[in-house]
């Protein structure tokens, strides 16, 4: 039986029967991509509902963020505080700080209304571990409270040498480390200065002292078997043909995930590099750099670059619903038992996505043609967002070796009250102009024509379908079909997600 709130299954589930020979996607990006793969059941246990570590996960789990770390130690050159910092957010302010006890208040008060929640991250707005006494303190109160919840920080790791042994005392297995550079010559021109040993240290010095310390901690957390994902901003110019290097150095190290995320640099959020002019990636350059770092290590694409204080499935923030002032009146109701049922129940319609993939997945040839197509969603895995209400497009890589999830790109809703925007709608083609269709579950007459005009085609024949299965019924049909035309460059919107 699933749990009473499960607002996002809304239609009869797809057809699961067959069983195909493929593999799926092939290495897989996000840590456990389709399945357990060659993870050991310990590894696996740690990142199957794990929305971060998971691309699968993150169609059904949502993360919260407590933002309880406002200081920081080193000043990152796409980053100003003022706004929040970009070890794992966005440019935009949080919106409260919090103490210990109202984040652990909080984390059950979102836990009583969201199942799907099923980890806490500390991400800032400054660097966790700049903050050691508030992040430790909201941890032990959220064990306390919450014990089934995965616990997660984030870090740039200048102090994370000194507090690896608190860190697994804390049972918190997942840990992010900024890392943008391993040589202290690309490093100066990301880093003005860090505050380390009560010393101000500036240029090549600052970066040598930063790189060795954050080598230092990723080594020692991966002896003791803690899971770390990598975080890389990618800076044209600075550090993107650097990152192959740093890609190469962790994972000899142990990383299991590394992010390369873009760098956002709009002019408004008043860092350094919005103020000078330096652009960020193009979505074909990022995935370009993407696809050069995965081997055997895996890469993930579906990170949202979130808020501080980002609240739910990672393609929506539901922060605004929980405000300090709103959590104090809520009566929480934090039903552990509930929660286990959705995540059992997730598990089967997990497996039963992954037994549908496998039958369509038969008789797909081995054609060398590949395809981006796009999908609308708000989760659960199935093609369920109508094209005018959709804030962002999941992009998919199709070819003979299945549908790979490769990345998304934010768009404004094009439908308003009712009416579609023109001008939006010239803004959603240029975001998804590489792809070949956009899949969603419903599309007004006007914005198909358009699409159409635009050589992108518009299909809505698997509404509320599983997502990975609809898009390898309809790759056959289109390497059926023997035409294939070129498609152009999509554009990547800056900043991240807002609450609504
Ligand atoms: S910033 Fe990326 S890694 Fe962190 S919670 Fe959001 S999606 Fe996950």
């Amino acid at each position: 039986m699933p749990p009473k709130v499960i607002p996002i299954f809304e239609h009869a589930a797809a057809a699961t029967s067959g069983c195909g020979t493929k593999g799926g996607s092939g290495k897989s990006s996000c840590g456990s991509g389709a399945g357990q793969g060659d993870l050991s059941p310990e590894i696996w246990e740690k990142v199957k509902n794990h929305p971060c570590y998971s691309e699968q996960a993150h169609h059904h789990f949502a993360r919260m963020h407590v933002a309880v770390a406002p200081a920081c130690n080193i000043q990152c050159n796409y980053c100003n505080r003022k706004y929040d910092c970009s070890n794992e957010s966005r440019p935009g302010v949080v919106s409260e700080k919090l103490t210990p006890e109202l984040a652990a208040k909080k984390v059950l008060a979102v836990a009583s209304e969201v199942p799907q929640l099923t980890v806490v991250g500390i991400a800032g707005p400054g660097d966790a571990l700049a903050n050691p006494e508030k992040t430790f303190k909201t941890f032990e109160l959220i064990q306390k409270g919450a014990p089934d919840i995965r616990l997660c920080l984030s870090t740039n790791g200048l102090m994370l040498p000194d507090h690896v042994q608190t860190i697994q005392d804390f049972n918190v297995d997942h840990v992010t480390i900024t890392i943008n550079m391993i040589d202290p010559e690309v490093g100066e021109a990301i880093y003005p200065w860090i505050y380390y040993n009560r010393k101000r240290w500036k240029g090549r010095d600052a970066a040598k002292i930063l790189a060795e310390r954050q080598m230092e901690g990723l080594e020692m957390l991966t002896s003791k078997g803690i899971l770390v994902k990598v975080n890389s901003v990618m800076i044209p110019g600075v550090n993107d043909q650097h990152l192959v290097e740093v890609n190469r150095m962790v994972k000899s190290k142990g990383a299991f995930l590394h992010n390369i995320m873009p760098l956002i640099s709009e002019a408004e959020h008043g860092t350094y590099y919005g103020l000078n002019g330096q652009r960020g990636p193009s979505p074909q350059e990022l995935k370009k750099l993407q696809d050069d770092c995965e081997g055997e290590m895996n890469l993930m694409r579906h990170c949202r670059q979130c808020r501080a204080d980002a609240v739910g499935l990672l393609g929506e923030d539901r922060s605004a619903e929980f405000t300090s002032e709103k959590v104090a009146e809520m009566e929480v109701n934090y039903d552990a038992e509930a929660r286990q049922a959705y995540q059992a129940f997730v598990e089967k319609e997990r497996q039963d996505q992954q037994a549908a993939l496998q039958g369509e997945l038969a008789g797909l040839g081995s054609s060398e043609v590949q395809a981006l197509v796009a999908v609308a969603t708000k989760g659960s895995g199935r093609i369920n967002e109508h094209f005018g209400h959709a804030s962002e497009f999941q992009i998919y890589e199709l070819s003979a070796q299945g549908a790979k999830f490769v990345g998304h790109r934010r768009v404004d809703h094009y439908c308003e009250g009712g009416y579609g925007e023109e001008e939006v709608l010239e803004t959603v083609i240029s975001a998804i102009n590489d792809c070949a269709a956009v899949f969603v579950a419903k599309i007004g007459r006007c914005p198909k024509g358009d699409l159409e005009k635009a050589g992108i085609e518009p299909v809505d024949a698997y509404a509320h379908e599983y997502i990975e299965q609809s898009l390898i019924a309809w790759f056959k049909e289109y390497l059926a079909r023997g035409t294939y035309a070129e498609r152009g460059e999509g554009r990547l919107r800056q900043g991240a997600y807002i609450a609504a």
